[in-house]
């Protein structure tokens, strides 16, 4: 209860940060969550708990010993090609084992032998399957499970040739939404939502283009609820658009959760495919109707969307990956910093809780002590209702238009 109440407390303070357009919703906490759904990851095989990430540079010291006991995940995209790696100058005689999920089912897909270049023992392959799906990797190792103290760090990389510099957004308005009562008013939300994207996005030299569909305007409102439940929306997709759906509101879906405030968006972290995977989209709210504090929560979720962590791992981001040697994204530009006690506790709240597998992004009263943070990086975890916070490093937007690059569009 001591953590719940200093949530209250960082959330009125918040209320201090926030734009005046805020102040109108008394019952607005200000959160935005983002987190790993369970993406339809493989079913029946939940023994196999670890996800590698494309490119992920964050440590990932639980991976290791999973990689040659139980092996380890990973999302392919149809055609693309990846290295996937072990940090050792010395190894070259591991094999790696590579499966698809037939119903859930490991199928072996493709034994594969090693290099050793630059320091790395590297498996190189691609996916000649028609769809983005799931993988699993086991190293087989001349010595077995002696080899896991000679693993220090385990990656999976697409080609650096693939460097995309377009994103092509599908905005869906669900149902009818109490700030937008009519297509024009619609329309001009949607074309301002997509100038502050394109904003956002033009410092990384990414060319946001937007189009939007209105979907069942007289149907009622959608008060979302947020879980860990799958939840279909109305709404065609798009080939080669990431989706947006903006909702009339996004609630907690359950009270005991230990979640208090309102969601102002959410996505999973590195989707399973740009278009067409159900779970692969961003849910947004459409009770905060300035374009650029939704532009702001749009691009940082579809920061995530496409495998950005945040800066600064929350309490709850380590809870999530279970893996406390995950404090930070591994880049070497951006900065860590000491994330406010009241966020770290209410984390250690919500992982108590049954949907505990979300991260957060939340206005705090770490925005008024720098503690060293970068607070106007746009995967900064802490929101500081500022409306400044859309800057990225040089690695994070050669990250993010890599993975963009990776996914078909
Ligand atoms: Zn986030």
């Amino acid at each position: 209860m001591t953590a719940k109440r200093s949530l209250t407390r960082s959330a009125a303070l918040a209320f201090g940060l926030a734009v005046p357009l805020l102040a109108g919703f008394a019952a607005m906490a200000g959160l935005s969550r983002c987190g790993n759904f369970t993406l339809d990851d493989p079913p029946g095989n939940s023994s196999i708990s670890r996800r590698v990430y494309v490119n992920d540079e964050a440590v990932n010291d639980s991976l290791k010993p999973d990689l040659i006991r139980k092996g380890v995940k990973f999302v392919l995209q149809p055609g693309r090609s990846y290295e996937f790696s072990v940090d050792n100058s010395a190894r070259a005689s591991d094999k790696l084992k590579v499966y698809y999920f037939d119903s859930g089912t490991p199928k072996a897909f493709k034994t594969l032998t090693a290099v050793n270049a630059g320091s790395r023992e590297v498996f190189s392959f691609a996916s000649d399957l028609s769809t983005a799906q799931f993988f699993m990797a086991q190293l087989t190792a001349p010595e077995g499970t002696a080899a896991i103290a000679s693993l220090p760090h385990v990656s999976l990389s697409s080609s650096a040739a693939l460097v995309s510099d377009t994103l092509h957004v599908r905005l869906l308005f669900i149902r009818k939404l109490a700030n937008f009562p009519d297509s024009a008013s619609k329309g001009t939300f949607a074309k301002s939502l997509f100038q502050q994207m394109a904003s956002v996005y033009a410092p990384f030299g990414i060319v946001l283009v937007g189009t939007y569909e209105i979907v069942e305007p007289q149907a009622p409102a959608v008060d979302f609820p947020f879980g860990s439940t799958f939840i279909s929306l109305p709404g065609a997709r798009i080939r080669n658009n990431a989706h947006l759906y903006l909702v009339d509101k996004i609630s907690i879906a359950d009270p005991a959760s230990g979640l208090v405030g309102e969601v102002l968006g959410f996505a999973p972290r590195e989707v399973v495919d740009l278009d067409n995977h159900r779970e692969s989209r961003v849910i947004l709210s459409a009770r905060v109707s300035d374009p650029l504090s939704l532009a702001i929560t749009a691009t940082h979720e579809l920061g995530h969307f496409f495998g950005l962590r945040h800066t600064v791992s929350t309490r709850h981001d380590i809870l999530q990956d279970d893996d406390a040697s995950n404090e930070e994204d591994g880049f070497a530009d951006t900065k860590f910093c000491a994330l406010d006690i009241a966020l770290a506790k209410q984390a250690a709240v919500i992982a108590g809780g049954p949907s505990s597998p979300y991260c957060l992004r939340i206005a705090d009263n770490s925005c008024s002590r720098s503690n060293g943070c970068d607070l106007q990086n746009l995967m900064h975890p802490v929101d500081c209702g500022t409306r400044n916070q859309v800057t990225l490093t040089t690695s994070q937007v050669t990250f993010l238009k890599k993975n963009l690059g990776s996914y078909r569009h």
